[in-house]
């Protein structure tokens, strides 16, 4: 997979600012800042990301992110496709498409889907229609899922991106109701269809034919990369594991199978039509 940076406008950068535990500066760091301001005649507490801390309170860490290069390129990386998927959807759906971000995160985070740590894997939130993404993940989905690769990691990009669109679309509204699990759930046809649409994008981008700033150009061999790592997080491995990728509502996502085949069908078609997956696993 070849891809050029963009200018990350789709990514709302939360790394330096989540984090999990807040941090507790405490009567005596009070009284350590509140001297070193005034014998330097700067605001030191303005370094914590607050202006006005009194005795007791507990500061959240600054805004300030200690990434790595490698980290940074992920970030890119991440930006890039968020931005081609968009692209591409914009195009499909014209109008109706609103272009949304991706929010990075450290360890945990609030949304508006509620608190969420990292362990729960990336996930979409329809209430503030954003993708939260831990960039740990991808190490996850190497190591502990085995599917290593860039399009491995932009199939599940792409996959949340899907659960927007379906959102936008209101097919989100149809997986409510009916049984919560199992094959025919309405849960599955919603993770079933945003696979299937993360392959309507891989098939936009393999066809794409030009490189350019924020854009990517598939290269032969990353199909299987993005099976794999389908392959990898059905729910029947899943469960074993006890980790991977999670929707807020809902934990089924059909079977590793499953996932390939819908996957497959959207890569090959290029068609979002081709991804009803409601007629296929509700009868
Ligand atoms: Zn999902």
């Amino acid at each position: 997979m070849r891809w050029e940076p963009g200018d990350r406008s789709n990514i709302e950068d939360m790394r330096g600012r989540s984090g999990g535990r807040m941090v507790p500066i405490g009567i005596g760091g009070f009284v350590l800042l509140l001297l070193l301001s005034a014998v330097t005649g700067k605001n030191f507490f303005a370094l914590l990301g607050t202006g006005d801390a009194t005795p007791g309170d507990t500061v959240g860490t600054t805004g300030a992110v200690n990434a790595s290069p490698a980290e940074e390129r992920m970030v890119d990386f991440v930006d890039t496709v968020a931005n081609d998927v968009q692209d591409t959807w914009a195009r499909v759906l014209g109008g109706r498409y609103e272009r949304t971000k991706v929010v990075l995160f450290r360890d945990a985070i609030e949304s508006a889907c509620g608190f969420a740590q990292s362990a729960t894997g990336p996930f979409y939130c329809p209430r503030d229609h954003r993708v939260y993404l831990d960039l740990g993940f991808f190490d996850e989905l190497t190591r502990r899922f085995g599917a290593p690769g860039d399009f491995a990691q932009a199939y599940v990009i792409a996959h949340e991106f899907g659960h927007h669109v379906q959102n936008l679309t209101g097919v989100t509204a149809r997986g409510i109701g009916g049984p919560q699990t199992g094959a025919g759930s309405g849960s599955v046809a919603i993770e079933l269809q945003a696979d299937c649409f993360a392959g309507v994008w891989g098939h936009a981008a393999s066809a794409n034919g030009q490189l350019t700033a924020g854009h990517v150009e598939l290269e032969p061999g990353d199909a299987d990369e993005a099976i794999r790592a389908a392959a990898a997080i059905g729910d029947d491995r899943l469960q074993k594991m006890a980790t991977g990728h999670v929707a807020p509502e809902t934990f089924t996502h059909g079977s590793s199978a499953q996932r390939v085949e819908w996957f497959r069908r959207g890569m090959d078609s290029g068609d979002p039509r081709a991804c009803n997956t409601f007629a296929r696993t509700t009868h």
